[in-house]
């Protein structure tokens, strides 16, 4: 079946909630501090200004090039990392909303066991001096949850068998497992505490591309059976077009671009989109793309060009791109882009190649 058959299927049988998380303006900014008495001479500014919504049950994508600021956003709205300002209001089970930013530490005890990160690295994220066990149970104990050692090991070998795992390796240790298997273990791990959001940093980048479709695979399951929602965090767009019910694309800490993601790669409306999306391989051979290729680097999100932060890179600009700051405007319903010219300009997406 084609892909975007089983997408549209997929989509229609999707039930989008209310809103979950409500990130509001959004500014992470890492001091730059120099000589001896460390005096901040500048910011890095990772994270500028954003603003966006996940309703419950839906993935939203997140893609831009390294250094662009979507992990820095992914690990403030865990609070992996506390933003500089802001908002980031969550939805708890019982209807009550807090914000994650002004949390204390003790309040962020309490609520942190409605949202987890999985990361990039299976082989790295996971303790090797600790069994599946322990590192499934972990988050159970931490947060208190079950208090048998009973229970809990019942509890941890439902979750290796919804992931896909053999119980009889719960006592194994991290390096006996294969990527896709780790992968799968720090699955396991997010769901222990029965979270509402999970934020997947690159979640499947570092596997083969056979044990990425499953692991897809497996959190398009585990997100139906669960209702959970995800925030997924890649540079590899044909991943998020697969798993996207909607797509954002950051470009030095800054939203740029942001749709539903059939609008998005069908249609889009800001050049730095249609260069990342001019990237995207298609399976058939005889279709050669015309690649874009952006010329020069992201720009130095510690002192970023005036006006439009991508105008020395892009191939629209024009003089008023180098001084004033494009406003982020809804070009199309649901549809929304910071270009000057994003109603003039006519894109290329990736339809018209598959
Ligand atoms: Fe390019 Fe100008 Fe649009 Fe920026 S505002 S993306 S420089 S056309």
């Amino acid at each position: 079946m084609p892909d975007s058959t089983m997408k549209e299927q997929a989509s229609a049988t999707k039930e989008i909630g209310e809103v979950l998380l409500d990130v509001r303006d959004l500014k992470k900014y890492f001091p730059i501090e120099k000589g001896f008495f460390r005096s901040v001479t500048g910011n890095v500014r990772a994270v500028d200004g954003v603003s966006f919504q996940i309703h419950e049950g839906e993935t939203f994508g997140l893609v831009g090039e390294s250094g662009s600021g979507k992990t820095t956003l992914g690990r403030c709205i865990v609070r992996a990392i506390s933003p500089t300002s802001g908002q980031i209001r969550f939805r708890l089970p019982d209807g009550d909303e807090v914000d994650i930013a002004a949390l204390s530490r003790r309040e962020l005890r309490d609520v942190r066991k409605h949202f987890h990160m999985i990361f990039q690295d299976p082989y790295s994220s996971l303790d090797p001096r600790m069994s599946v066990l322990d590192i499934i149970a972990e988050p159970i104990r931490n947060n208190r949850l079950l208090a048998e050692k009973r229970d809990i090991q019942d509890r941890v070998r439902d979750l290796m068998q919804v992931v896909g795992l053999d119980i009889q390796h719960l006592n194994r240790y991290p390096h006996a497992f294969s990527g896709g298997q780790r992968q799968r273990i720090g699955i396991a791990r997010s769901l222990a505490p029965n979270p509402r959001l999970i934020v997947c940093d690159e979640a499947v980048s570092a596997l083969d591309v056979s044990i990425q479709a499953q692991i897809l695979n497996l959190l398009e399951d585990l997100q139906e059976d669960f209702n959970l929602t995800f925030l997924f965090i890649a540079h590899d767009l044909s991943v998020v077009e697969h798993i996207s019910d909607r797509v954002g694309v950051m470009y030095v800490g800054k939203l740029v671009e942001m749709a539903d993601t059939d609008s998005l790669f069908a249609d889009p409306k800001h050049p730095y989109t249609e260069a990342l999306l001019s990237a995207v391989p298609t399976t058939d051979p005889e279709i050669k793309m015309d690649r874009i290729i952006l010329p020069g680097e992201v720009a130095n999100p510690a002192a970023p060009p005036s006006g439009c932060y991508f105008h020395p890179r892009c191939r629209y600009a024009q003089d008023i791109c180098k001084s004033e700051t494009p406003q982020w405007n809804e070009v199309a319903p649901g549809h929304f882009a910071a270009c000057h010219f994003a109603d003039e300009l006519d894109l290329r997406g990736v339809d018209s190649v598959r």
